[in-house]
């Protein structure tokens, strides 16, 4: 290394480490700065990526990339006002230029053939967050940075409130120093650690289903470093992202999401909430949370009749390759679930006698208003429609952890912040950084990776230019 060269790790080979990496090698070239990037992952080559990887990465843009004009507006009200406006805003203004950015590398986008509820407009990398993935990393090839993997970070360097490089475990399963002038932290949130996840999410998060397999390398490992060096911290540590899953798949994410549509019962054969509360992407991570934090089997059962096959593209909302359980009548249907057919029998017939009460027409593409109010049972506000067409069908569903929300505070420009404002050296972007509070606001956590770890990047740079 000569003198005037400056080194910069980036931990985490997802999103936002590849687009920290990229940007910072591209921005050092374009001002003529000699810089060594090297990019460290906890996971084996064929395994890094993280939740990025898996993730088929809708994002909240419209077709044209610009963003809504309600986009900052609506992801505070999710926060209940207490999410940091400059970020979203930032993220905003940010958000076209990123995607153009990734079009320029190779990446196409289209919209999303996106489950049964409309919301709001996203569009989508054909190949999911592989593609990105691949994007990048062979820009990144290109560029010169380098790939370590089994490398898992552990502890930062850092005398007198200034980062000088990372001490991790490597592939001999042995402790090494790795020095730097710069490191940028985009290794996940703590959704992998279930010692953490008990902590913050709640005894019952202890044995959380983690939704992909590289949902389990994002241990908190790199927000726990900063901490230990005096990072503050935001977000809500208390929450996570979850999705309702079929546990019978093999595949990532298999999620169920037609329960609007039908009644939810647990292993006693009995409702207990609401399932036409609102659109999916509204209810499906209170709902999975609600499985695993409140209901004593962490199971539920989703039960419908064949008329679900009615209803235009439903099998989008079904991405387990496992088919449901069926049965030419209820009381076999409980059978094979394991469940009272004398108690689902019950349930069944007071919802479909609260049913009958109702004159209007079944909607499933708007919100019906559909009503009813079974004796003894919680109401369904929408979507409610006798149970009577056999075959009578059921999935299981448990909840599956996605990414949590607790995590490093950063500033606008991703520098992570101590009481004393930024520490020299330290950057962080994507899931190490806590935005997300009370509920995830739809299809954001990707594009917040992508965003904050190119100006993560960016900022390293310019601040060893300064
Ligand atoms: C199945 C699934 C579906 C999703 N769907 C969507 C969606 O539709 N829209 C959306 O916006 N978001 C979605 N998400 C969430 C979104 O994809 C992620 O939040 C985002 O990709 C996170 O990017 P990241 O770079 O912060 O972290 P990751 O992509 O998780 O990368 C973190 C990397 O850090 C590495 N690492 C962790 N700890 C260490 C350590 N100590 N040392 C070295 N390396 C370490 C990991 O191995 C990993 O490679 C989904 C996620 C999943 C899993």
């Amino acid at each position: 290394m000569t003198r005037d060269e400056r080194r910069l790790l980036v931990i985490g080979q997802g999103a936002s480490g590849l687009c920290a990496a990229v940007a910072a090698m591209t921005s050092a070239q374009n001002a003529g700065l000699h810089l060594s990037v090297t990019l460290l992952d906890a996971a084996p080559k064929t395994q890094s990526g993280g939740n990025s990887r898996w993730s088929p990465s809708n994002i909240r843009l419209e077709a044209d990339y610009s963003v809504a004009p309600d986009f900052v507006e609506d992801i505070l009200a999710s926060s209940d006002g207490l999410a940091d406006r400059s970020y979203f805003q930032k993220l905003a203004d940010h958000s076209s230029s990123m995607i153009q950015w990734l079009i320029d590398m190779g990446v196409i986008f289209q919209n999303p053939p996106y489950y049964l509820a409309k919301g709001p407009s996203r569009i989508q990398p054909v190949g999911g967050g592989q593609a990105i993935l691949d994007a990048l990393t062979a820009h990144a090839k290109t560029l010169g940075i380098q790939f370590i993997n089994e490398f898992k970070m552990t502890q930062l360097i850092s005398p007198e409130n200034q980062v000088i490089g990372v001490i991790g475990l490597n592939s001999l399963g042995e402790n090494q120093t790795l020095f730097a002038d710069s490191v940028i932290l985009a290794c996940g949130g703590f959704e992998g650690n279930s010692e953490m996840r008990k902590t913050h999410l709640g005894a019952p998060a202890e044995n959380f289903t983690l939704i992909s397999p590289g949902t389990i390398f994002n241990d908190g490992a790199g927000i726990q470093a900063a901490m230990a060096i005096g990072a503050q911290v935001s977000g809500d540590w208390a929450a996570g992202h979850s999705e309702p899953i079929d546990p019978r798949s093999q595949g990532s994410a298999p999620v169920v999401l037609v329960y609007p549509y039908g009644l939810v019962v647990n292993s006693q054969g009995q409702r207990f909430w609401d399932e036409g509360a609102g659109w999916m992407h509204d209810t499906w991570e209170k709902f999975a949370n609600h499985i695993q934090h409140q209901v004593s089997e962490k199971k539920v059962f989703l039960i419908l009749d064949s008329k679900v096959t009615d209803i235009p593209n439903y099998a989008r909302a079904i991405r387990s390759e496992v088919p449901p359980i069926s049965a030419s009548s209820l009381e076999q249907l409980a059978q094979k679930l394991g469940i009272s057919s004398e108690a689902l029998m019950s349930t069944v017939s007071k919802f479909n006698a609260a049913c009958l009460e109702i004159h209007s027409e079944f909607n499933p593409s708007s919100k019906d208003g559909r009503a009813c109010f079974p004796e003894g049972q919680p109401p369904k506000s929408n979507w409610s429609r006798i149970i009577d067409k056999a075959p009578f069908l059921a999935w299981p569903l448990v909840g599956a952890l996605v990414y949590t929300f607790g995590g490093l505070r950063t500033n606008e420009i991703a520098q992570v912040l101590s009481e004393q404002g930024p520490i020299k050296g330290l950057y962080a972007a994507g899931e190490t950084t806590g935005n997300f509070y009370k509920i995830a606001p739809n299809s954001v956590s990707m594009l917040r990776a992508l965003v904050f770890g190119k100006i993560s990047g960016e900022q390293a740079v310019a601040d060893f230019l300064s």
